[in-house]
């Protein structure tokens, strides 16, 4: 009997208190399943929903190891295409076949992949607060426990230390509710945060920063100039993705290395950024632009241009996903670095076999596949929380909303 598809389904789920969405794909061999990560976390419920609504249908009866031809059909099946819901829906199928295929070569999928071109994974972590010390306080903790690479934020992105910023210049009167920050403000508390932790650790530390489409395109670039002295890993998603054009501008005016991508969808939004050496690290969130597979050739891709992998891995990336991140960070040749946000206790137990960080590196286990597993019912005792993001809601000092 040739090998099917017998279910597809999604698995929502918040062991951290962000909600993921898991997809698990059954096959008519008993016991061979495979798990991807579907995770788009301000809008999990739909994308759960064109898992089991769409994706089903579409794959039932299907041969899982058609991995390329099943990623091209789901991609064009619904014709129009390349965005993040769909693609997020994609990235949970293809992980998963991934997964599966690993389980049947009886290998990790590192090994599907080319093969280790290292032992474990660089990661940077990330350190904010409230005063400069405190921020100075998390990453001291960090480099103790051997991390080489921190990204440093002063109160949150755009600076706003919580919605609590003191704006130099008050909203006008009856302004909506919102995330207010000050883009002057943030900008010269970001050049003062940079010299402080300079100052107070030297230069025997990697230092990152995340503008997070906070600032306009001019200002982006001047302050890309300022951190000059400072000597960035990387300076992170300091244009919006409509304004990629901008970074041949920035490209001429400053040699801070450059990150960007977490937000992209579709492959016109990087390929222009490569092919043109605009930037220095590739930084999508894989599930966003449908999983291993484009991952996969995406990093090809930057190899032709000396661009290098920096996969987004924050908290609302499953630990599915991390661990198909981490993967393909140990084959890539031209891996950068890997966002690492870890994992709490409910979320080990949720997802038994996650990759662990230890001194600066994460390991994966070498079982076959993605090496990571679904206690399912324990993941029904963290449900998803349904409210609307508030953290998006982000305002210049005059009230008008900000791409967050
Ligand atoms: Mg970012």
């Amino acid at each position: 009997m040739a090998l099917t598809i017998t279910d597809v389904r999604a698995i929502c789920t918040a062991p951290q208190r962000i909600p993921l969405v898991v997809v698990r794909v059954d096959t008519s061999e008993p016991g061979l399943y495979g798990l991807g990560c579907a995770t788009y976390t301000q809008r999990f419920l739909t994308v759960a929903h064109a898992v089991d609504t769409y994706m089903k249908p579409l794959l039932v009866g299907k041969d899982p190891t058609r991995i390329e031809d099943i990623w091209q059909m789901a991609m064009v099946s619904p014709y129009w295409r390349n965005g993040p819901i769909l693609n997020n829906a994609i990235s949970g199928v293809d992980q998963a076949l991934w997964d599966i295929k690993g389980k049947m070569a009886n290998m990790p999928v590192y090994e599907l992949l080319g093969g280790k071109v290292r032992e474990g994974v660089r990661v940077y972590r990330h350190a904010d607060g409230k005063t400069l010390e405190e921020v100075g306080d998390r990453m001291q903790a960090f480099m103790e426990d051997g991390v080489q690479v921190v990204r440093v934020q002063w109160g949150g992105y755009g600076g706003n230390a919580g919605g609590k910023m003191q704006n130099v210049n008050l909203p006008p009167e009856g302004a909506c509710e919102g995330a207010y920050y000050d883009p002057l403000q943030y900008q010269l508390s970001v050049t003062k945060l940079f010299d402080y932790i300079r100052n107070r650790f030297g230069f025997g530390i990697e230092l990152c920063h995340d503008v997070h489409e906070h600032l306009d395109p001019i200002e982006a670039v001047r302050l890309a100039r300022e951190l000059e002295p400072y000597r960035l890993f990387f300076y992170e998603d300091s244009l919006a993705p409509e304004q990629i054009e901008w970074f041949r501008i920035m490209r001429q005016q400053t040699c801070t290395p450059i990150a960007m991508g977490e937000l992209f969808n579709n492959p016109r939004e990087w390929t222009p950024l490569i092919a043109e050496k605009l930037i220095d690290y590739i930084r999508v969130h894989t599930s966003q632009i449908g999983g291993i597979t484009p991952s996969v050739k995406l990093a090809h891709f930057c190899e032709a241009f000396s661009v290098r992998t920096a996969w987004h891995g924050p908290g609302d990336v499953s630990p599915v996903g991390h661990a198909a991140n981490i993967h393909m960070d140990l084959a890539l040749w031209n891996f950068g670095i890997q966002e690492w946000s870890g994992f709490n206790q409910a979320s080990l137990d949720v997802f038994p076999g996650c990759p662990e960080l230890r001194k600066g590196y994460v390991y994966a286990n070498d079982k076959p596949g993605l090496g990571i597993d679904i206690d399912e019912e324990l993941a029904k005792k963290f449900p998803c929380d349904e409210r609307l993001p508030q953290w998006t809601n982000c305002r210049r000092p005059d009230g008008t909303l900000q791409r967050p």
